[in-house]
């Protein structure tokens, strides 16, 4: 493949010129518009249209998909998204509704709507939800605002949020977003969080405690009643990040857990394609407590007829514009359907069996972050790799040449050299397997042949590249430079 870029491949002056000229008096852009509005410093490469097709062809596949290959990166559950929920969410009528259109033409989307938020209540126990959020972070977001607007409301002094020191970083972001102080809490030996710490870090300040059950190392948090109960006393919220929900679906609920206000991750335990900041749903349920600061409009029912609901009292106004991305609203509805009440502790199971499966293959050559028994993904601590001179790191670039996708590396924060595998329910033996068989020989191979791991990996058109100057350095200009501009 000729990997270069496309401003390399240019031939100034080659166009697919063969093509007819109109002969009808086609007026030219610099006739028709004001000439300030004209751009004529604007560099395009020149090639013809077959070059263009094989260049964007051939980069496209680079793509590297649930479709395509193994993809274990954990805590973003990379399950495979049946192709009905595409078709559905193709349907005419839904594709091509508008938000300004009268609520009495778009009764089916708000139907579904309020079917799907029927089916979410009794999953997680909780009562209302929002599907405005467009991202579990904005749906932490949203959360964290209605906390905020309850404590100003009811006059209480709050001013710390407390996490885990497992978290994910989009929980203390949220925290501080919302203007609070963050306290961390360590873990204990186990990975769970430290109860005497937390009871000492909890006071009448708190305004909430979020966590994640289970938590970051792929651990249920066992104690979780206790710490309701902690933070409840204190006068602060519980608040659940349900991003991983997948190995609780169907067999238990944050409901009966505690929990006050929460946020499902629709596009990762409910079937969206997902990466890339593409299309996703935070869907935020809250209990009694909140239900008066949800964000507006809700969808109601009276008299048969679906509606929009805007008079929630306390609400804290809108996140986005409209209604939430639909489109993910009515795959997660597919898929739910398809399943039932028997499929959805199926997933759970089976998230949870191959997550332990891996773990038990591999735990005598690779540490794992705890020794409690995994949920849906098991996290990996690649020191004794690391003392005979391969990192977290390099494992994860060896297994590219292996045609796999990396697991997600150095997080959480508190494994050494972590390595987080979540290999998700729709994954056969046979897969699993030939990614045990992938870890093993790279084991192996750091003693025979090293530098093989560290070179890796080979057959990409792009090797190791320096992660933080792309950061710190964006070069956009770099094509107008190339050319002369
Ligand atoms: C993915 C994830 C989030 C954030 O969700 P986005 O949709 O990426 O914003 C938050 N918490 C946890 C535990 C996650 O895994």
């Amino acid at each position: 493949m000729d990997n270069r870029v496309i401003f390399d491949k240019t031939t100034p002056g080659r166009k697919t010129n063969y093509i007819k000229k109109p002969d009808i008096g086609i007026k030219k852009p610099d006739e028709l518009l004001p000439q300030e509005t004209l751009r004529n410093d604007l560099i395009l490469p020149s090639l013809g249209e077959l070059d263009v097709v094989r260049h964007y062809t051939n980069l496209s596949r680079l793509n590297f998909s649930v479709d395509t290959n193994f993809y274990p990166l954990g805590s973003c559950t990379m399950k495979y998204n049946p192709k009905i929920n595409e078709e559905l969410a193709a349907l005419c009528g839904f594709l091509n509704i508008h938000p300004y259109q009268p609520e009495e033409s778009i009764q089916g989307a708000l139907e579904l709507i309020y079917n799907l938020e029927k089916i979410l209540r009794e999953i997680t126990g909780m009562s209302r939800f929002s599907f405005q959020a467009s991202s579990g972070a904005q749906g932490e977001l949203t959360g964290m605002l209605m906390v905020r607007k309850y404590h100003k409301i009811n006059k209480s002094k709050k001013r710390k949020v407390i996490v885990p020191d497992s978290s994910h970083g989009t929980n203390p972001a949220t925290s501080s977003m919302c203007g609070y102080e963050t306290v961390v809490v360590e873990s204990n030996k186990d990975g769970l969080i430290d109860l005497d710490k937390l009871s000492q870090a909890i006071d009448n300040e708190v305004a909430a405690v979020m966590l994640t059950n289970p938590n970051t190392l792929g651990l249920f948090e066992e104690n979780i009643l206790a710490i309701s109960e902690m933070v409840h006393k204190a006068g602060g919220f519980l608040y659940y990040d349900g991003a991983n929900f997948n190995p609780l679906l169907g067999i238990t609920n944050p409901a009966l857990m505690g929990f006050d206000v929460i946020h499902l991750n629709l596009h990762k335990t409910f079937s969206t394609p997902h990466g890339c900041g593409g299309p996703g749903a935070g869907a935020v349920g809250v209990n009694d407590k909140l239900l008066d600061f949800l964000p507006c409009p809700l969808v109601n029912k009276e008299d048969e007829k679906f509606y929009f609901n805007y008079k929630v009292k306390h609400s804290i106004g809108k996140l986005r514009a409209f209604y939430g991305n639909f489109s993910v609203l009515v795959r997660a509805y597919a898929y739910l359907l398809r399943l039932g009440k028997e499929g959805l502790p199926r997933v759970a199971q089976n998230a949870t069996l191959n997550a332990n499966y891996i773990k038990a293959k591999l735990k005598n050559y690779y540490n794992t972050a705890s020794s409690k028994s995994s949920m849906h993904e098991v996290v990996f601590s690649c020191v004794k790799q690391k003392e005979r001179g391969i990192s977290a790191l390099d494992i994860a670039k060896r297994l590219i040449d292996y045609g796999m996708h990396p697991p997600t590396m150095y997080f959480p924060l508190i494994a050494k050299e972590a390595l987080m595998v979540e290999p998700t329910e729709t994954e056969n033996k046979e897969t699993l397997d030939y990614f045990i068989e992938a870890m093993l020989k790279i084991n192996k191979e750091i003693d025979d042949n090293p530098q093989n791991i560290k070179d890796a990996p080979h057959h990409t058109p792009v090797k190791r590249v320096d992660e933080v100057k792309a950061a710190r350095n964006p070069d956009l200009r770099w094509q107008c430079k190339k050319i002369g501009a």
